[in-house]
């Protein structure tokens, strides 16, 4: 166990088990496996038939061909382990934790994480690494490791291969938080969960696909996002979770809206909004809007479609949510839109400033219209 990880555990209560299992004698790269739970790490209960968490020893035995790699592998396992529906801002701060206390010991991290927040997770911390130089590859399974037909083996062997990967020049080739799932590479903030069932569970709706893996693993650089080389990592570990998401339907009522907007301490809502960003006009609707922004909350609007952008300005009923206040979400998913408020809120900015953040893409969270 490191210094570092010791300290790590005494601080935040966690992080126990760090194994080192390599199969070369001079291994030249090494990637930090960080187990925080999920499907990937589970086994059947022989009694009850249920999915139960298993110590990740287990799944570095059903997965031998990790050890032929030939990179120096490292793993991390959180103490508890937990289903990602329990996710909360401190498992992101942990994993910020981890990743920062070993960002220079290692070339690449993977974080195996349970598919149903996934997409939450990897767009907070792709946040919250501010500057990241190097790959953290989230991936995890829909079915456990130890099953025949698991898609978990395949996932995690590419991801490591992905965390691992150079340019000529020595570089790391994805220097993002990124999602590896069948077969796709993803930028994280840009994931949605779309499947309870499938192997394609996640997609990115409104970015393209940062690599296609068949028989080689094709990286279109192009679409990555390249740090400045010369800042440092800066981790935040604070998150604003004063936030809610309000997503519109037909026969919404004043109550419903009225109840969610005035919710004591709310800073940020998530509008999911219908089509291009547009809401009805009723007036109770307006007055509600209206006075949560005057009231200083930040309200983004981002539409429930599964692909495309808010564009407050092609309806009437967009129009007038842009003239009350509502800021546009453009392309965003909820799931970042919402960790991009935790952020911003968590640094402590005003709501005049985290409106103004709003409008900016970080890390590749947003495609910003062309002006
Ligand atoms: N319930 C599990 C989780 O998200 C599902 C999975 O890992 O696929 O932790």
């Amino acid at each position: 166990m490191t210094k570092s990880i010791v300290s790590l555990k005494a601080f935040s209560k966690f992080a126990v088990n760090k194994k080192n299992f390599s199969a070369m004698t001079t291994p030249s790269t090494s990637v930090l496996i960080i187990y925080t739970g999920g499907t990937i790490g589970m086994t059947q209960n022989p009694e009850t038939g249920a999915l139960e968490p298993f110590d990740f020893n287990h799944l570095l035995d059903n997965v031998p061909e990790l050890s032929r790699l030939g990179y120096k592998i490292s793993t991390v396992q959180f103490d508890p382990i937990i289903d990602s529906s329990e996710t909360e801002p401190s498992q992101w701060a942990k994993i910020v934790r981890v990743i920062a206390e070993n960002y220079n010991k290692y070339d690449g991290f993977v974080v195996l994480h349970g598919t149903d927040t996934m997409a939450y997770t990897a767009s907070a911390v792709s946040f919250m690494l501010e500057n990241l130089g190097k790959p953290v590859i989230f991936t995890g399974s829909q079915l456990p490791i130890g099953m025949l037909r698991t898609d978990g083996k395949e996932n995690l062997i590419t991801a490591i291969e992905i965390a691992a990967d150079r340019n000529e020049n020595g570089t790391p080739i994805v220097p993002e938080v990124c999602i590896f799932f069948d077969n796709s590479l993803m930028r994280g903030n840009r994931t949605c969960k779309v499947s309870a069932q499938f192997f394609n569970a996640f997609v990115s709706p409104n970015y393209p696909l940062l690599a296609h893996v068949g028989i080689n693993i094709n990286y279109d650089d192009v679409e990555i996002h390249y740090p400045d080389k010369d800042m440092p990592l800066i981790p935040h570990y604070e998150m604003d979770n004063n936030v809610v998401v309000l997503k519109l339907f037909p026969g919404i009522n004043r109550h419903v809206v009225h109840q969610a907007l005035n919710i004591p301490g709310l800073k940020g809502v998530v509008l999911e909004s219908f089509g291009s960003g547009n809401a009805p006009r009723y007036d109770w609707f307006l007055e509600e809007l209206r006075d949560a922004v005057q009231r200083g909350l930040v309200i983004v609007n981002v539409t429930q479609c599964s692909t495309g952008s808010v564009q407050m300005e092609l309806y009437r009923a967009g129009n007038t949510l842009r003239d009350i206040g509502v800021i546009s979400g453009y392309d965003s998913t909820t799931e970042a839109a919402l960790a991009k408020l935790m952020y911003l809120f968590g640094l402590g900015l005003s709501s005049e400033q985290v409106k103004e953040a709003m409008r900016h893409s970080y890390v590749g969270e947003i495609t910003l219209p062309k002006c």
